[in-house]
């Protein structure tokens, strides 16, 4: 039985999976490896070690499964997106520290750029909010403030990658240089209209074109992996980890949402064959490329998710286990009108508060923590609820059915919610490794383990469907309830000074 092997390489850890043609689990290892820190609001990782541990979970994976190397038809990657990486091609060493998607180093030079003007044009060939996340101006970083880079740049010596394009180039021993078309739309660099490197960008951000990678459809072989001693395992499918999640989930319909419930959310609509422009400051990314065939997604993201659970565990102290809200929270019949406004970090979709910060609303002499822990879980699913709206009202697409993974999914009560106030099903599937899986199932159809995504369509099951079962009355009365706090929470943020 043919095997696929997901490589997931994220921003903590790096881990392995394999997948049989069922679309089962086999074989798993994950390593987490080390975060820098050199300043405030820079974060940094070592290329070599995301490397190092990259291939450890992979070589562990096949010993823990008993695996025969033979028996791996294909490799899948997906990657924590736009970190940057710049590399000396003769040598392999990369030059400089690889900067983190979350480095907000270059966030001045963003704030000259949107003086300039320049936010419109960006969004306009991008997709892209005008952002320090992105790749373009790490990579500028990189160039600019390590000593020779601009020489050697001019010279053809460097390669710059994001992280799939750095784990290609180390299975292939540096014989291929390329990005699919998902991560190369995280750069700030390409073209999602014309698919390609955009020259009026590379000359903005001032990025000789003999750096860049070329790029690739999702799906297909991008080359063949040579460091499994005698083996040549052909890498057949890539994409970034949320546009990963959204094929894992197999949202391939224009229409089709996923929602990610991890430490923030992360929510992606396809939106078929039209890059829809955003008018809430949502991105508009490639999806996949297939067969030719360019798919477009919306993307959002609440900053505090689960991590408002975290916030009840380490700084509350409510509860031991973040597991444990579930009880707690059932503890009492409703809120009773409390609301947690989680604004840790300011406020995105779509309000778009930087200066906003957490509130707790409607206190009552008779509140206690477990209405506290009720209104912080409900605060998950009404910032989930917003972003879902500003895609629709952008998209113009109806919704049949949300479909949810991540580690707070677990949470039957937050998921009844979620359905109850968006009065549509959440749909929360048997796998929920659903970024490795988008991975192997971009993979597997490379090399025709699958011959369509129909093929692929009996590996994907659901476990639990939630189904709306609150009356509008009381959905709209709640709503109602959250949109008058999160006003409030503005209102409080308005007499910052900037
Ligand atoms: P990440 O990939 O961002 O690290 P995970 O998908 O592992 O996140 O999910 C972890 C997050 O989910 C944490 O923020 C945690 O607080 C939250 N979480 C885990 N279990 C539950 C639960 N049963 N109910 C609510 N939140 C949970």
């Amino acid at each position: 039985m043919p095997l696929i092997l997901a490589l997931d390489q994220g921003t903590t850890s790096s881990r392995s999976l394999l997948f049989d043609e069922k679309g089962a689990i086999v074989g798993m290892a994950q390593k987490e490896f080390k975060q820098y820190y050199p300043q405030p609001g820079w974060v940094e990782h070592d290329a070599h070690e995301i490397w190092e541990s990259q291939f450890a979970t992979l070589a562990e994976a096949l010993a823990k499964a008993r695996i025969d190397p033979h028996q791996i038809a294909a490799i899948g990657i997906t990657n924590q997106r736009e970190t940057t990486v710049v590399w000396n091609k003769t040598t392999g060493e990369p030059i400089a520290p690889a900067i983190v998607w979350q480095d907000r180093r270059t966030a001045s030079y963003c704030d000259e750029l949107r003086e300039q003007g320049k936010a419109p044009l960006l969004q306009q060939k991008t997709g892209l909010i005008l952002d320090a996340y992105f790749s373009a101006t790490k990579l500028k970083w990189i160039l600019d403030m390590t000593p020779g880079a601009r020489q050697q740049a001019a010279a053809g010596e460097l390669a710059f990658g994001t992280i799939d394009t750095w784990l290609i180039y180390k299975l292939t021993k540096g014989a291929v240089h390329a990005t699919d078309v998902s991560n190369a739309s995280r750069t700030m660099l390409f073209n999602i209209h014309t698919l390609q490197w955009d020259s009026e960008l590379l000359e903005l951000f001032d990025i000789p074109a003999s750096v860049l990678p070329s790029v690739k459809p999702s799906s297909g072989i991008i080359g063949e992996c040579t460091v499994i001693p005698g083996t040549r395992i052909p890498i057949a499918g890539v994409a970034g980890d949320q546009q990963s999640a959204l094929f894992g989930q197999l949202c391939t319909e224009e229409g089709m949402v996923k929602n990610t419930y991890g430490t923030g959310c992360f929510m992606l609509m396809n939106t078929g064959q039209q890059a829809i422009v955003s008018h809430h400051q949502l991105l508009t990314t490639i999806a996949w490329q297939i067969d030719g065939k360019t798919t477009y997604a919306l993307e959002g993201s609440v900053f505090i998710g689960g991590a408002v659970v975290q916030w009840l565990r380490d700084e509350l102290k409510v509860i031991n286990s973040a597991p444990d809200i579930e009880k707690l929270a059932a503890s009492v019949k409703s809120t009773d009108g409390v609301y947690v406004v989680p604004a840790f970090t300011g406020l995105g979709a779509p309000h778009w508060n930087a200066h906003a910060r957490g509130a707790v609303f409607g206190i009552t002499r008779g509140t206690n923590h477990a209405h506290i822990a009720r209104a912080a879980l409900d605060s998950i699913a009404y910032q989930s609820a917003d972003l879902l709206k500003c895609m629709q009202a952008d998209a113009h697409i109806p919704i049949r059915e949300l479909r949810v993974d991540g580690g707070a999914t677990a949470n039957d009560m937050l998921m009844q919610f979620q359905s109850d106030l968006l009065d549509c099903n959440v749909v929360r599937p048997v796998i929920t490794e659903t970024t490795a899986m988008g991975a192997a199932f971009l993979a597997g159809l490379g090399v025709g383990i699958w011959k369509d995504q129909q093929a692929i369509a009996t590996c994907w099951k659901t476990a639990r469907t939630f189904e709306p079962q609150l009356p509008d009355q009381d959905r709209a009365q709640l709503v109602k309830g959250w949109q008058r706090a999160v006003k409030a929470t503005i209102a409080w943020a308005g007499d910052q000074p900037n």
